[in-house]
C-alpha cells in the first residue's frame, strides 16, 4: 500500500495492520487480481478489497468503512459486476463457507462464499435439488438474492422464491437471522433485489424433491440454428412444466483471442433438464431432435451435480458483453433473430440464446418477492467476447437483435441478465423498484451498502 492510499482512510489503515492481506489497497502487488471481477470487461476501482475471515472482522470492516466515509460493496465473484466501485470497499465472501444440508427438513443453509457447484455436489444421492442455474461457479447467495433463473424455474419460480431466511449484517452493526415474520418488507426486497441492504453472510433455502432427474444436451450443426430454435419455441408451448428448455446458437468469432481450432465455427445446442422422466418431455425432445442433424446427444438420467455440466459453460473469468430481453417468440420472430445474428452486422455476437419461461414463473411467487410473476414466455440473450475491438460492433449487433425482435420483445429482462450499469427497473415494475428504494432508506439510511444495481 502506498502512503498516499493509506492517508485517505485512517480507520481502514488501522484495521489493515491486523488483517494483513485480507485488506488490500491500490499499489499492493496483488491489487489487480484482487479487484478484478469474473467479467473482466468491467474495470472496477474500489478503494480497497476486503476478505473478512469471520463476522467479527466484517463488523470491524463496516465500522472502519463508515468512519472513513466509504461504502461496502459485496461481490463474491462478479459475474454480475456492474460499475466502477469508486468510493467503496469491495467485500469478498469466500471465508463464509458454511454448508449444512438437512435432507429430512428439505432445507440447506449456505454460506455467502459457497458456489452453486459445491451445493449440488453435497446433494448427490439425496434425491433433492437446490435452485441452481447452469453454472457451477455462480455464487449461491448472489444467485438467490438476484432472483436467479434456475433449471426448475418452471416448477418452483425464481431462485429467490426458495429463500426462507437470511443471516444479515445491517448498517447498525447487528448480525442476525431474519425471516418473513421478522422483517416482511426486507425479505420481499431481498428476494430479487438483494445487494444493497447489508451483507448477507448465509442463506437458508428450500430443497426440492427430485427422485428422478433427467437432462442433457443435443448438439446440431450451426446451419440448423433457425430450425432448432423454432422447434424449441414450438416444443415449449406444450412441454410439461417439469421440463426446462434452453437453446443456444454459438459462433466462435474469428479473432486472435479465440482458440485457433474453433475460430469461425458454429453450432446450435439445446440444453434441457426434467424433474422426472415423463413421456411428454421425451416427446418434446424428440420433436426438437427432428429439426436438424443431431451430432451429439447426452440426454439421460443425471444426479444433482451434473446440472452445472450440461451447458459446458466457462468456469474461468473472461471478458463479456451481453444483451437480453423478455419476449413472446413465435416462428417469425425466431427467424428474424437468427437472420440478424447471421447478418454481417450480427457477426460480433458469439452466442444467441433463448430460454423457455412460463409455468410457475408466470404465477405469483410462493413467498412475497420483488422477483414476481413474468408474463413473457421467453428470455432471449446474446453475448460477445468483451474485447475492446468488439465494443462498438457488439453494441450495434445487439441493437440489430433488438430491432429484429420487434413487437415480440419487451423492454425488460430478468435481473440476473441485466447489462452492466442497468438499474432494477430494467427487470421489475417501477412501483416495485420504488418500494424497494423506500425499504433501502429504512434499513440503510446512510447508504453504507452499495449493490450492483441502482433503484432506478
Ligand atoms: C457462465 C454463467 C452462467 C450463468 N447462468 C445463469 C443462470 O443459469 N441463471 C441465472 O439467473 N443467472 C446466470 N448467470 C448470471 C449470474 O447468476 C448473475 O450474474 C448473478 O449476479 C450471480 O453472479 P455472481 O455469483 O458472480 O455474483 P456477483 O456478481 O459477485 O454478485 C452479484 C451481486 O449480488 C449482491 N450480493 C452477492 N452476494 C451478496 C451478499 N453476500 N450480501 C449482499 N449482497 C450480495 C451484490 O450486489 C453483488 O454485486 C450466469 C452467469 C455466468 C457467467
Amino acid at each position: 500500500m502506498t502512503d498516499a492510499a493509506r492517508s485517505a482512510h485512517p480507520a481502514l489503515d488501522a484495521l489493515a495492520e491486523r488483517l494483513g492481506d485480507r485488506l488490500l489497497f491500490p499499489g499492493d502487488p496483488a491489487w489487480d487480481a484482487a479487484r478484478a471481477p469474473w467479467n473482466l470487461a468491467i474495470d472496477q476501482h474500489p478503494a480497497a478489497v476486503a476478505s473478512p475471515a469471520d463476522v467479527a472482522e466484517l463488523q470491524e470492516l463496516l465500522a472502519a468503512a463508515r468512519a472513513d466515509g466509504l461504502q461496502l460493496a459485496v461481490q463474491p465473484s462478479g459475474h454480475g459486476a456492474s460499475g466502477t466501485l469508486d468510493g467503496a470497499v469491495l467485500v469478498r465472501t469466500g471465508a463464509f463457507d458454511l454448508l449444512e444440508i438437512d435432507p429430512d427438513a428439505r432445507v440447506a443453509r449456505i454460506g455467502a462464499g459457497v458456489q452453486m457447484g459445491r451445493v449440488l455436489e453435497a446433494l448427490a444421492g439425496t434425491g433433492l435439488v437446490a435452485m441452481s442455474g447452469s453454472s457451477a461457479v455462480v455464487n449461491a447467495t448472489a444467485f438467490t438474492l438476484n432472483g436467479g433463473h434456475a433449471w426448475f424455474a418452471r416448477s418452483f419460480g425464481f431462485g429467490s422464491s426458495s429463500l426462507r431466511a437470511v443471516e444479515l449484517l445491517t448498517a447498525d452493526g447487528r448480525h442476525r437471522w431474519l425471516r418473513d415474520a421478522d422483517a416482511p418488507e426486507l425479505l420481499w426486497a431481498l428476494r430479487g433485489a438483494g445487494g444493497a441492504f447489508g451483507v448477507v453472510t448465509a442463506i437458508e433455502v428450500d430443497l426440492h424433491e427430485a427422485p428422478v432427474l433427467t437432462g442433457g444436451r443435443l448438439v446440431f450443426d450451426g446451419a440448423d440454428a433457425a430450425a432448432v430454435l423454432r422447434a424449441t419455441v414450438a416444443a415449449g408451448r406444450t412441454a410439461p412444466e417439469t421440463l426446462a428448455l434452453h437453446a443456444t446458437a454459438v459462433r466462435i468469432p474469428d479473432v486472435p483471442e479465440a482458440p485457433a481450432e474453433l475460430r469461425g465455427k458454429s453450432f446450435v445446442s439445446v440444453e434441457s433438464v426434467e424433474l422426472g422422466d415423463s413421456p411428454s418431455a421425451r416427446d418434446a425432445l424428440d420433436r426438437i431432435r427432428g429439426a436438424g442433424t443431431v451430432i451429439a446427444d447426452t440426454w439421460g438420467a443425471i444426479d444433482a451435480p451434473a446440472l452445472t455440466a450440461i451447458a459446458e459453460e466457462p468456469t474461468d473469468p473472461s471478458p463479456g458483453f451481453g444483451w437480453s430481453a423478455l419476449a413472446d417468440l413465435d416462428e417469425a420472430s425466431v427467424d428474424r433473430l437468427v437472420a440478424a445474428w447471421q447478418s454481417p452486422e450480427g457477426r460480433p455476437v458469439m452466442g444467441l440464446a433463448l430460454r423457455v419461461l412460463g409455468g410457475a414463473l408466470a404465477q405469483p411467487p410462493p413467498r412475497p418477492a420483488i422477483a414476481g410473476a413474468v408474463s413473457e414466455a421467453h428470455i432471449v440473450s446474446a453475448h460477445a467476447m468483451g474485447v475492446p475491438a468488439l465494443a462498438e460492433p457488439a453494441a450495434r449487433a445487439f441493437e440489430a437483435l433488438d430491432a429484429a425482435l420487434g413487437v415480440a420483445g419487451s423492454d425488460r429482462t430478468l435481473c440476473t441478465f441485466l447489462a452492466p450499469g442497468a438499474g432494477y427497473s430494467g427487470a421489475y415494475a417501477e412501483s416495485d423498484v420504488a418500494r424497494a428504494a423506500r425499504i433501502k432508506v429504512t434499513v440503510d439510511p446512510e447508504n453504507v451498502f452499495r449493490g450492483n444495481r441502482d433503484f432506478a
